[in-house]
């Protein structure tokens, strides 16, 4: 390829909706331009790395067993009203109509259609197990698109989904899966790692998310430097504290003017913060919820979503509080009626003795406030957010706090859709079961974006070599010189006749142009050729990452040179 003749228009300026630096990189380096919010067109640049991508899952999922299939984007609502999900899945979804009125919805994954493909055709167990997967575009209309391409309305994601007779044959399939992703990350040449997830809204138990490591990353993960304990802190599992052993005082009002938060009230009665406990309250589809945890803790949404089955949450407005007789800043678990408003207790809240809380009116809490005694909770579970220090579940070393970028998921799903969908096999004994299934994503476009997010440095993109759209770029310095030129020519075709991915920049510009956007697009090697180093025989190759150069003696057996450089690219 030539640069003079691709398209990958490069920008000066960095532009101003670009928050994140791969956003900002994709955008000036040419590999992306914006068509709506959250989509994209992949110019040849971006392409090529999307590809280069592809082709590692592929060979990966091809290695596990995985066969590749297409399947519809535009799926009918008929599915998904089978499963129940139609009306779950909410805005999020695009739903279209045709010309006879009938649904349909531009497919943000697909359990329905891969579970009803097999149901059809998958009858006995010598079929089994089976395990599918796609590349493809999906659509979901995010609250948030932002990020560039990390977190689109369209995007690609590699799909796959496994059938089994039996858990046993799942934790088969799952294995194989966690391992292929392991393989497939780290031949990308991404930092990563797999933690524990929640595995939401897909339902099932069992996941795994495999996060690369960026500040940028919107996931946050807490690790265990003692063990390999490693989770997102939406499912981190948190011990309750111990037991109080003080004795119960009598529960007294206080008054506490304009005393507001937790902290507030802990100033105002001189009293330590972890001997008080605060309130969070949400609406949802099954009403309030009333969440407490110790003063010093924090809620987590997606265990209190999960403890009370419901897929949303948001902040309960005021007048919602007070129809259900509290108030905001001084809310409190007594008086308030557990059938009528769902009151979860963290577990720690629990095990305290004589603890502030709000009693439910304007400019007053409660103190010496005690379990069992004082209020009867709706749910009593672990809803407590993690926080840096806290005790590994694992070994009860120091839990650390990392940011993570969600590159891919696997999850157990048993047979949630199977059921659902009526997707059963006949075992061994004519009985039919239903199927026990698996599914696994990787956000291909995502992975793209988070490679540059892991390596760039002020001058743009450091490509891992197995992944950039072009191994080594020759540069011939003063396109006026002929000699050079045609050697420049020469050294370009040597490279790629050997195999190697390789564009010269045949541009008629300065040198220091050509250099700044070979830096800007990231080409692991770049080859300078010019009259003054041929007048030695040799070139000059330079490392994008280590900034390390080496001149190589055109005289030798430069190619392979070039070739064990690449090699070892990503290793140094
Ligand atoms: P997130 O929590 O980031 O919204 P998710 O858990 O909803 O993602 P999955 O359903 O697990 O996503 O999808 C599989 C993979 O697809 C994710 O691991 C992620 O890499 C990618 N992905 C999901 N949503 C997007 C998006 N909006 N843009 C780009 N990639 C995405
Ligand atoms: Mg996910």
């Amino acid at each position: 390829m030539r640069v003079s003749k691709i398209y990958a228009p490069t920008l000066r300026e960095v532009p101003a909706e670009a928050e994140v630096v791969s956003h900002q990189l994709m955008l000036r380096a040419g590999f992306i331009r914006k068509s709506a919010g959250g989509m994209y067109t992949y110019l040849p640049l971006a392409l090529r790395v999307l590809k280069k991508i592809e082709v590692i899952i592929r060979e990966e999922m091809d290695e596990a067993g995985a066969q590749e299939l297409l399947m519809p984007i535009l799926q009918p609502a008929e599915i998904w009203q089978e499963s129940g999900r139609w009306s779950v899945y909410g805005d999020e979804m695009f739903r279209i109509r045709d010309r006879h009125s009938r649904e349909f919805c531009l497919g943000p994954t697909h359990e329905e259609l891969v579970t009803t493909l097999v149901r059809a055709d998958v009858r006995s167990y010598r079929q089994l197990p089976l395990n599918v997967y796609q590349i493809q575009n999906k659509f979901r209309d995010e609250r948030r698109p932002r990020f560039g391409l990390m977190r689109g309305r369209e995007f690609i994601m590699k799909d796959a989904y496994s059938f089994d007779r039996d858990e046993a044959g799942l934790d088969a399939s799952y294995k194989s899966m966690y391992d292929a992703y392991t393989n497939i990350f780290t031949r990308c040449g991404l930092s990563f790692r797999p933690v524990e997830a929640d595995s939401g809204a897909i339902g099932g138990s069992g996941s795994h998310e495999f996060m690369a490591i960026a500040d940028s990353g919107e996931a946050e993960i807490v690790f265990c430097p003692e063990c390999a304990y490693a989770a997102n802190v939406e499912k981190t599992e948190l011990f309750p504290i111990e037991v109080s052993s003080e004795e119960m005082l009598p529960r007294q009002e206080v008054v506490t003017p304009e005393c507001k938060t937790i902290a507030a009230v802990c100033e105002f009665l001189q009293i330590p913060i972890e001997k008080s406990v605060k309130a969070v309250a949400y609406t949802s589809s099954k009403g309030l919820i009333l969440c407490f945890v110790r003063g010093d803790h924090d809620v987590n949404e997606i265990k209190v979503m999960n403890a009370c089955g419901v897929s949303e949450i948001d902040m309960a407005p005021e007048e919602m509080l007070i129809a259900s007789g509290t108030v905001g800043g001084f809310m409190g678990p007594v008086g308030i009626d557990p059938q009528k408003v769902i009151i979860i207790m963290d577990n720690s809240v629990m095990n305290m003795h004589n603890f502030c809380c709000g009693a439910n009116k304007k400019d007053v809490h409660f103190i010496n406030v005690n379990p069992q005694r004082d209020f009867a909770p709706t749910i009593i579970t672990d809803i407590r957010l993690v926080q840096e220090g806290d005790p590994c579940p694992h070994c009860g070393g120091k839990l650390k706090k990392a940011r993570g970028i969600e590159v891919g998921q696997v999850f157990k799903l048993f047979t949630k859709y199977s059921k659902a969908l009526k997707t059963n096999f006949l075992d061994e004994n004519g009985r039919e079961q239903p199927m026990v299934m698996g599914c696994y994503g990787i956000g291909v476009s995502r992975t793209m974006a988070a490679a540059i997010e892991q390596y760039n440095d002020s001058n743009g993109i450091i490509w891992p070599a197995a992944i950039a759209p072009y191994e080594v770029l020759v540069v011939p310095v003063n396109t006026k010189d002929e000699a050079s030129t045609a050697k420049a020519e020469e050294i370009y075709n040597s490279l790629g006749e050997a195999g190697i991915e390789v564009i010269i920049d045949d541009r008629n510009e300065r040198a220091g142009v050509k250099f700044k956007d070979a830096d800007l697009i990231g080409y692991p090697l770049r080859v300078v050729v010019g009259p003054k180093t041929l007048a030695n025989g040799e070139i000059e190759v330079k490392n994008r990452r280590t900034g390390e150069v080496k001149m190589l003696d055109l005289a030798a057996d430069y190619v392979s040179e070039i070739q064990a450089m690449l090699a070892l690219y990503n290793r140094e």
